[in-house]
């Protein structure tokens, strides 16, 4: 009898978060296993000490919020019986972009808003609904296992009673966030390190949930204020589920770190506020405490750029891209790359040493949009470290052109909406329609 699936019988996903959920979704369709580890307890439905940026607000931008839907059909209504809210994409989300407000009209696209460990509690309950996946909670990665230049598993320890077990895998996924530790080990198994391109951004977070007194500020349930040079501060207030909304703060560089303390951060929210944002919140009572957390760089590993790569062994999510999360691209990127995954395994079927190297290259495809859109409105800012890409004074110009088109012309702006939210390829911005209604404005 021939296998089905040779070299496919058992995968392991290193960690489960948004990344290491989404790619055993896809993982469960293509291995006869799928074997997740998770050091945290995922009982509850509350921010967890693995994912500490739970605290802060996750949005999906259109691209990610489609995977979503098709990975776990019926998610989005499953959310909003549970009281998450749904918002449409450019008329109910207020986006002022480095001081130009966008123009809202309704481009057809609708975004599920809730905190992300309540959309994480709903997707990690569809994937144990799978039966060929186990979620292994409470226990800790110590190291993966090799054989030659392949990696063949997983060394774990339990949490909870001290027991070390090895775990066999045909494929490691290593989806451990922004600490995730491929390069390292593709170290010690004598291969080169990927190369990391890194901005800085000294970016500080501060967010709390709260209640408004007077209800969502005139209609929107997003608003987005991003920073802009000169004052390199910014404001989201976005509804959550059971009626919440999550008010979040944050500063670039150490002049512009958000206060802790619940005076001075509603303070500095105040002074970043437009006016009927200020007056909603008047009288906003603070639920529970004011977190922090520091984004020192964004950094993207290029294992693409490898000439020789472990077989066994792939990064997806943050492990192999963390974004400026101004731009909300984390959990989007992590979608397609989950997606790009499935395609990779069925297109190395016959030979399974080729996937890491297939994926690598795709994935890096996937990631290079949200990426170089980051980069591109961060150093708008003219505070960010990092190399300036080629020809940034044309880029510069044609951007700020952009958003100003973009204030009054509702066509340019949905298409603006649409290469954020990655459903429209970032040329749809320099095609010769654009450009016409970009450069015609007086
Ligand atoms: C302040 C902030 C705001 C953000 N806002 C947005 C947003 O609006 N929209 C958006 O799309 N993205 C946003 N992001 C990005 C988003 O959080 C990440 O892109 C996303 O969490 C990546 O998922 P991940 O699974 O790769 O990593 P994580 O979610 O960090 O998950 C890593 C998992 O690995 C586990 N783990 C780690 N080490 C071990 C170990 N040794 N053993 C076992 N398990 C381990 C952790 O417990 C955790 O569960 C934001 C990020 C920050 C910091």
């Amino acid at each position: 009898m021939t296998d089905a699936r040779p070299g496919r019988r058992q995968a392991i996903v290193l960690g489960a978060g948004f990344a290491g959920l989404v790619a055993a979704r896809v993982l469960a369709d293509h291995f006869d296993q799928v074997v997740m580890i998770e050091r945290d307890d995922l009982a509850g439905e509350g921010a967890r000490r693995g994912v500490p940026q739970s605290h802060h607000p996750h949005a999906f931008l259109a691209r990610g919020h489609e995977i979503l839907q098709q990975l776990f059909p019926g998610l989005a209504p499953e959310l909003l019986a549970l009281g998450a809210c749904n918002a449409e994409m450019l008329s109910e989300v207020r986006y002022v972009f480095q001081g130009y407000p966008i123009k809202q009209v309704p481009i057809g696209l609708h975004v599920t808003l809730a905190s992300r460990p309540f959309i994480e509690a709903q997707m990690r309950r569809r994937v144990r609904e799978l039966a060929n996946v186990e979620v292994r909670e409470r226990w800790e990665l110590a190291g993966i296992t090799t054989e030659g230049p392949r990696v063949t598993g997983a060394r774990i320890i339990s949490l909870d009673t001290g027991a070390s077990e090895t775990l066999s895998g045909d494929l490691v996924v290593d989806c451990l966030g922004r600490s995730g530790r491929s390069s390292a080990w593709l170290e010690e198994l004598g291969f080169a390190r990927p190369g990391e391109d890194r901005v800085g951004s000294g970016l500080t977070y501060a967010s709390g949930r709260v209640r408004l007194a007077g209800g969502a500020p005139s209609g929107d349930r997003t608003v987005i204020v991003t920073a802009v040079a000169g004052r390199t501060r910014g404001l989201v207030l976005i509804e959550q589920e059971r009626g919440e909304w999550m008010l979040s703060v944050h500063g670039y560089g150490a002049g512009n770190v958000p206060p802790s303390d619940e005076a001075g951060f509603m303070e500095f929210a105040r002074d970043l506020a437009p006016a009927d944002v200020r007056q909603a919140l008047e009288g906003a009572q603070l639920l529970g405490k004011v977190e922090l957390f520091k984004v020192p760089h964004s950094t993207r590993r290029r294992f693409d750029k490898l000439r020789r790569l472990p077989a066994g062994l792939i990064a997806l999510g943050d492990s192999l891209c963390s974004f400026n999360p101004v731009y909300g691209a984390g959990m989007t990127s992590a979608a397609m790359q989950a997606i790009t995954l499935g395609e990779c395994l069925v297109a190395t079927q016959s030979r399974p040493q080729a996937l890491p190297r297939a994926y690598f290259r795709a994935a890096s495809r996937v990631v290079s949009q949200p990426w170089w859109f980051a980069l591109l409105a961060d150093f708008l800012l003219l505070e960010v470290s990092g190399k300036q890409p080629f020809g940034m004074p044309l880029i510069r110009r044609h951007l700020t052109r952009t958003l100003a088109a973009a204030e009054h012309d509702g066509e340019l702006a949905g298409d603006l909406f649409r290469t954020i939210g990655m459903v429209a390829p970032i040329t749809r911005l320099i095609s010769l329609r654009s450009l016409l209604r970009i450069y015609r404005r007086r």
